[in-house]
């Protein structure tokens, strides 16, 4: 992201107030002032100055007082701004509009083998569909304060670069700068998808407000987006979560990451296609645009009892578990939930799972853990990033808008 300091102090008192109408909506000034603990006079110009850069407006509706004038209610204008969030990965790009809020206004899921098509290419089609997405009905007019793209992979927040990101074959790639070269003056966040749909599932979903949370990527790669007290958890290099190459089986299958026994080469979603489809996937890596359909076909021979898709469910389920009790012994979650491509196939995968998880975790009750299926498919990553551009008009890591693009 662009970090550059916008903190005035009336941009902090801006944000301030914007941060309190979010909490407080409907209310009057009079209850901001009382909240931020600013006077009437200053909230009453700060308010005039959010409501011209189209993030809050009058409700029309007015506050019921016994005394004095009655107060007319605030909340945040959901018609002005909007945030783009992308998820690239081996398969395909998921984009979705957030307004601010945090609704999405439209989502795309665009199959893309991003493998063969390489990150100059990538990059342009990012770009491409954010433009297409600004020209559509749901979004013209309205004014992108940011945009974020989701890699799995090791990522670079502050330069936007992806050091590695294995599985699709990038090391060292500018991705945050190809990007923002095409398309001009739109801040670009780059980051982890685990970690965004982490953040995504804190926000949204049967796991939101978990403070203790991990988010498991159900990909071609398996990582972990691991949020404690609230906070991402990144490590000291930024690998923290890569729990998808934590040596489960010595000497077993070949890794993407040239290692032996993987969990991603046992319970990621190749593995499971190989071993619950040997006559359709038999080699690796898939195409990029097989994924989907084999995992289609993975769901309709489970739900008609194939012996082998079962036994390979419950297999990698079982895998799965050994991970979830690897995180409940090192950070103790609240709450595991299963993303991407798990999400189908969690009817077969969870009941293994979660009794490995709790066969195998140090605490009792495996430490209070939930393991349950994400509701966001494949665009958690895209909707964590959104809302993490959105949240950053807030706390200062973005500009605040100018006002309303002229529709
Ligand atoms: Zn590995």
């Amino acid at each position: 992201m662009d970090r550059v300091s916008f903190q005035t102090v009336r941009e902090a008192n801006l944000r301030s107030v914007l941060r309190t109408v979010r909490e407080l909506a409907p209310c009057s000034r009079a209850a901001v002032a009382s909240a931020t603990g600013l006077n009437k006079t200053t909230v009453s110009s700060l308010v005039a100055d959010l409501i011209g850069r189209g993030l809050i407006r009058e409700t029309g509706e007015t506050s019921q007082r016994r005394v004095g004038r009655p107060g007319v209610l605030l909340a945040l204008d959901d018609r002005s701004v909007a945030a783009v969030g992308l998820e690239v990965n081996v398969d395909y790009l998921s984009v979705v509009a957030v307004d601010l809020m945090h609704r999405a206004l439209r989502e795309r899921h665009v199959p893309l083998d991003a493998r063969a098509a390489g990150a100059e290419e990538c990059a342009r089609r990012i770009a491409a569909v954010v433009r297409e997405f600004t020209q559509d009905p749901a979004l013209r007019g309205r004014g992108v304060v940011g945009v974020s793209v989701a890699v799995p992979g090791l990522i670079d927040v502050p330069s936007g670069i992806v050091t590695r990101a294995p599985n699709l074959g990038w090391r060292d790639v500018p991705l945050g700068d190809l990007v923002r070269g095409s398309l001009a003056g739109v801040p670009v966040l780059v980051d982890n998808d685990a970690n965004l749909g982490a953040m995504a599932e804190f926000r949204i979903g049967p796991c939101a407000g978990t403070p203790d949370l991990v988010y498991l990527t159900g990909e071609v790669g398996i990582g972990a987006g691991v949020l404690t007290g609230g906070e991402l958890l990144r490590g000291a290099g930024g690998w923290a979560g890569e729990i998808g190459h934590l040596e489960m089986e010595p000497g077993g299958p070949e890794c993407s990451c040239g290692r032996q026994g993987c969990l991603e080469a046992l319970a990621g979603v190749e593995a499971i296609l190989r071993e619950a489809l040997p006559d359709r996937a038999p080699g690796r890596p898939l195409s990029g645009g097989d994924v989907a359909a084999l995992v289609a076909v993975a769901v309709e021979r489970a739900e008609g009892a194939d012996p082998v898709a079962l036994g390979a469910l419950a297999r990698a389920g079982a895998w799965l578990g050994r991970g979830v009790a690897a995180l409940v012994n090192v950070v103790n979650p609240g709450a595991v939930v299963l993303g991407g491509y798990f999400v189908p196939l969690a009817p077969w995968l969870l009941p293994p799972c979660r009794e490995a998880a709790l066969a195998r975790s140090f605490a009792p009750r495996a430490g209070g853990c939930r393991v349950e299926p994400s509701e966001l498919g494949l665009s958690a990553a895209a909707r964590g990033g959104a809302g993490v551009m959105i949240h950053a008009l807030e706390t200062g890591d973005l500009p605040l808008p100018v006002g309303p693009s002229p529709a």
